[in-house]
């Protein structure tokens, strides 16, 4: 076929879902673009770890144009998808010099997901995300702050609050962020700060609103999780939600108040806002019905992937946030793309047996849990070195893998944590140049400025 009369297909979103589908559609006879807000695929199991001073931002992204070399049939374009109309079969995207209209004869949405608040919107001018890369820069930069300004604050009380985190979300996100934020105290900042300020606490809380962690593992590894986090110092709260936030206090819904001025909101994610634009009735988390080709209800050219796509298993729950389902989601789109050029029937998702490795969360140091393929349940040290491998496996890129192993190698001898920068633009400093390409109006993303500080 020629160029011009080769299937033009449009992904939107380098997440898991969409890098899957493009490397299934890098050798066939299409022409794919793929558009991204962000030149990077983030690895987001790691993100706490960049928030907690563990690892650079750097380790855990993969520039997009990096991957994409050597395929030839896949363009690469940085803007903000802000509208689809599957009528006409475009898609608008804001580039930062202006609005282009791209055409397409199939799309694949895999535009992820956001945090979610649970209708308590008014939590978020105060909660610090774990979503983004400059989310995770943000809270470094934040929590370095607080133990710096607490380091010159003589009210006791005051001080307390500066160097108080409370986390919300028993997942493996909020443990794991709890978990590491004990660490950077313990081993590091407390060290650091002694000789310099008596009894700075490095209080860590972790808030849960069902009555256990670890809602989908089994009971004996949610105990196991609760013991170890407690056995580090992280104090864990169950049965408690936040319902007020404020500059330096939250409050929580048996009335008790906490001094502190750091909330971390790990406590779920909806999908994204592009799921709206698609213009089919949402269900649960906001995600879009999909049949079990990946194709969206509604819409046969139109296929959604991975934390945006809502279908059932067996048992009638929908697919979990995961990556695993996102990566083989995005294969599968892709594949039943090109099964049906060729006049074949697209396949149902399926997944199951080792396809589904199971699920782990590390707590810290040597500290984790697992529950491999669902049947092996593993505490400890061997839950921690089985998670330490599954992740540097699933790190793209070389260079990310052996920066990563040597970080956790020097931290676990050393117990240190190297990454402790405040990255800041210089008071006084243009948020952005003024002879920047990019136009003056909305920018895609976040500027410098406002992503590096808040
Ligand atoms: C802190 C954290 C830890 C996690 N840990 C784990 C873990 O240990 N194991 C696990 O299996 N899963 C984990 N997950 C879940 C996992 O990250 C997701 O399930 C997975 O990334 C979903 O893949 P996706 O392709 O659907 O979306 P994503 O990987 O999120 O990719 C979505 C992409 O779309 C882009 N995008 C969004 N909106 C727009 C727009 N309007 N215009 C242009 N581009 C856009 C984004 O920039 C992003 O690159 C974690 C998630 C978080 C937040």
């Amino acid at each position: 076929m020629t160029p011009a009369q080769r299937p033009h297909i449009v992904i939107i979103g380098a997440g898991f879902g969409g890098l899957y589908a493009v490397k299934q559609l890098a050798k066939a006879d299409v022409d794919v673009l793929l558009i991204d807000r962000q030149n990077f695929h983030l690895f987001t199991p790691l993100l706490y770890q960049v928030a907690t001073s563990g690892l650079e931002p750097g380790e855990i992204a993969y520039p997009v144009r990096g991957i994409l070399r050597g395929m030839p049939n896949v363009c690469f374009l940085r803007g903000d998808v802000t509208g689809i109309a599957p009528d006409r079969k475009t898609v608008m995207v804001h580039t930062g010099h202006g609005t282009r209209e791209e055409r397409y004869d199939t799309l694949i949405v895999a535009a992820g997901s956001r945090t979610h608040y649970f209708g308590q919107e008014h939590l978020a001018h105060h909660a610090f995300g774990l979503k983004t890369l400059a989310d995770s820069v943000i809270l470094r930069n934040h929590i370095l702050k607080c133990f710096e300004t607490a380091a010159w604050t003589a009210d006791p009380a005051a001080r307390d609050a500066l160097t108080t985190m409370v986390v919300v979300g028993g997942g493996p996100t909020g443990l794991e962020t709890a978990g590491a934020l004990r660490e950077l105290y313990k081993y590091v900042l407390s060290r650091e700060f002694a000789h310099q300020v008596d009894g700075l606490n490095g209080r860590v809380i972790l808030i849960e609103l069902r009555d256990h962690l670890l809602a989908p593992y089994p009971p004996r590894l949610r105990e196991a999780a609760r013991r170890q986090l407690e056995d580090m110092g992280v104090e864990v709260i169950l049965g408690q939600s936040v319902i007020e936030a404020g500059a330096d206090s939250v409050r929580l819904s048996d009335g008790r108040t906490i001094a502190t001025h750091t909330l971390i909101w790990a406590a779920g994610v909806t999908a994204s806002p592009i799921a709206a634009l698609l213009g089919v009735p949402l269900r649960a988390g906001d995600r879009v019905p999909v049949h079990p080709t990946m194709q969206v209800i509604g819409h046969e050219d139109i296929y959604a992937v991975g934390d945006m796509a809502y279908l059932e298993d067996k048992q009638g729950e929908p697919y979990p946030m995961l990556i695993p389902v996102a990566k083989q989601q995005g294969i599968l789109a892709a594949r039943n793309i090109l099964r049906r050029l060729a006049g074949q029937p697209p396949q149902p998702f399926a997944y199951t047996g080792f396809k589904d490795r199971g699920l782990m969360a590390t707590i810290g140091r040597s500290r984790a849990v697992a529950w491999i393929f669902y049947r092996v349940q593993l505490t400890g040290f061997i839950a921690w070195l089985a998670w330490l491998v599954l992740h540097l496996i699933t790190l793209l890129g070389f260079r990310n893998r052996l920066n990563v192993f040597v970080n956790w190698v020097w931290n676990y001898l050393t117990y240190d944590r190297s990454v402790r920068i405040i990255l800041e633009a210089e008071p006084g400093a243009p948020a952005e140049r003024a002879d920047s390409v990019e136009d003056s109006e909305e920018q895609p993303g976040e500027p410098v400025g406002v992503i590096l500080a808040r």
